[in-house]
């Protein structure tokens, strides 16, 4: 583990030599000067188009299928802030989860056409489960070893920070938060049938992700969900909406037509809040901006109930993209704003022991691989999927170095976790951050499957298994203890300024 320190090192002593400087000039034109090198606080924001090419193959299902129309453009998201001293920027792409490899390239390209370091930048995936992949075999870290889509998103995300920084103005930010918790189910499920846990490992689990709506075979769900929405907002001086960042634990909604690229209730919600904020039709034009809290195991789907109706298509996430940025907007009419507030962030690298099978397992997939080889034409069971996953985890590695970061703008504190972080280690994270205020993006500068709790490993079920979590059982916890300490890092820089 090693923390790489933010860039606070170096603005302490410039500001305390400013202070002292400006104290030792208590007469004549000092207090002009003092007027002059009083930092700004200053903001900006773009969307940058990220857009596939039909053909390319839709992720987020059982088995891939290549996009054949474009519902709605897919978009990386940014906002840069700047505080006079510290630069940062916080990136949001529709997608399903985007490679730490893709996310360093762009991050590479960024740092060195605006010299914001690679520790200052947040980019992240939304998690539509109705974008392309940008997943591929990478055999080394050269851009000619990248997909053209792999290289083109970089390349987007770069422009799009790159642009955000060519719109910074002198703005006042501000940063709320409201319950939702209507549209948030914990998906994990005691069920009263074992014959609905069965694993496709010849085992019984002792929860079900997704079990049958409305069922009488319900029991409880394994555990809790996170209503609350997030939120931080930055505007001009004169008021004019600039971005607005929202965070909300929720899986995505769907609900799209097969073969549609859709940026799902992300997409609905950057253009909603911009309405509710008079923000149309501005030049520079207003960017909304919904990240995925942690909600590796909350959906959309009330699992007490049977379906009240039938939706359209594209109906269910339109209205919770409305109710989500209705509450946005009845907070924000509360919201304080800051003209100045301190920013830092910092970046570290974690290594985790990976997750490899058991002999048993091994034997157990060897006879499905060698059953199905005859029949390779038809739809592949959840067994044989799993036996090429675990296939391909032999030859893994045995350790992997994820990246994880925080962010502090003022007495708001963000941390960024690389994979579907489930909702009580966000639940966690805001209990325990020495922060006033804390949320936390999932998928951030990376993609490593999902982040059970080691109690929710012993449960068992989907998120659990070995070709869908991919590290080792104990890796929330260290995670979690890694961003805490971050944190307090951040804050005694704070409190030194
Ligand atoms: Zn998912």
């Amino acid at each position: 583990m090693h923390a790489i320190p933010a860039t606070w090192a170096f603005r302490i002593p410039a500001a305390v030599i400013l202070l002292a400087f400006s104290c030792y000039l208590q007469t004549g034109n000092s207090r002009v000067l003092a007027e002059e090198t009083k930092p700004v606080f200053r903001a900006g924001a773009a969307t940058s188009n990220i857009t596939p090419p039909l053909g390319e193959l839709i992720v987020g299902g059982w088995q891939p299928i290549p996009a054949t129309n474009i519902h709605d453009e897919l978009h990386a998201r940014c906002l840069v802030l700047d505080d006079g001293n510290v630069k940062l920027a916080i990136v949001l792409c529709d997608n399903v989860g985007i490679p730490r490899e893709v996310f360093d390239l762009a991050k590479q390209k960024i740092e060195a056409a605006t010299g914001i370091p690679a520790s200052h930048l947040l980019l992240a995936a939304t998690h539509t489960h109705s974008a392309t992949t940008a997943r591929g075999p990478l055999k080394t870290l050269a851009e000619t070893d990248f997909t053209d889509y792999q290289r083109f998103l970089a390349h987007r995300i770069s422009d799009g920070v790159r642009r955000a920084l060519a719109q910074l103005e002198p703005a006042r930010i501000g940063w709320g938060k409201i319950d939702e918790p209507s549209e948030v189910f914990n998906r994990r499920w005691f069920v009263t049938d074992t014959s609905l846990l069965a694993n496709p490992f010849g085992g019984i689990d002792r929860v079900r992700m997704n079990p049958p709506r409305g069922s009488s075979r319900l029991d409880r769900p394994a555990g809790p969900v996170d209503p609350e929405i997030s939120f931080v907002s930055v505007q001009s001086l004169e008021g004019r909406p600039i971005a607005l960042l929202a965070n909300y634990s929720l899986h995505y909604v769907g609900g799209v037509r097969s073969g549609d690229v859709s940026a799902d209730y992300f997409g609905y919600f950057a253009k909603f809040i911009g309405d509710k904020l008079g923000a149309t039709d501005q030049s520079p034009p207003f960017v909304g901006i919904l990240s995925n809290g942690t909600s590796g195991d909350v959906n959309n789907i009330n699992f007490r109930e049977q379906s009240p109706r039938k939706y359209e298509r594209y109906e269910k996430m339109q209205e919770v993209a409305e109710k989500v940025a209705s509450r946005v907007f009845e907070a924000h009419q509360q919201l304080t704003f800051h003209d100045w507030v301190p920013l830092a962030a910092q970046h570290m690298d974690l290594t985790l022991k990976t997750r490899q099978p058991t002999p048993a397992m091994v034997d157990h997939f060897a006879k499905i691989t060698a059953s199905s080889e005859s029949n390779s034409s038809r739809r592949r069971s959840r067994e044989e999927i799993y036996a090429e996953r675990i296939g391909k985890i032999q030859q893994a590695p045995e350790e992997v170095s994820i990246p994880l970061q925080v962010i502090g703008i003022g007495d708001l504190g963000i941390s960024a976790i690389p994979f579907e972080t489930f909702a009580e280690t966000g639940l966690e994270l805001k209990d325990r951050s020495p922060f006033k205020d804390t949320f936390t993006i999932e998928l951030a500068n990376g993609s490593y499957g999902y982040l059970p709790t080691p109690e929710q490993h012993r449960l068992g079920g989907y998120e659990t298994w070995l070709g869908t979590s991919y590290v080792e059982e104990n890796a929330s916890r260290k995670i979690v203890e890694s961003l805490l300490e971050m944190f307090r890092s951040l804050q005694q820089d704070n409190g030194r300024k």
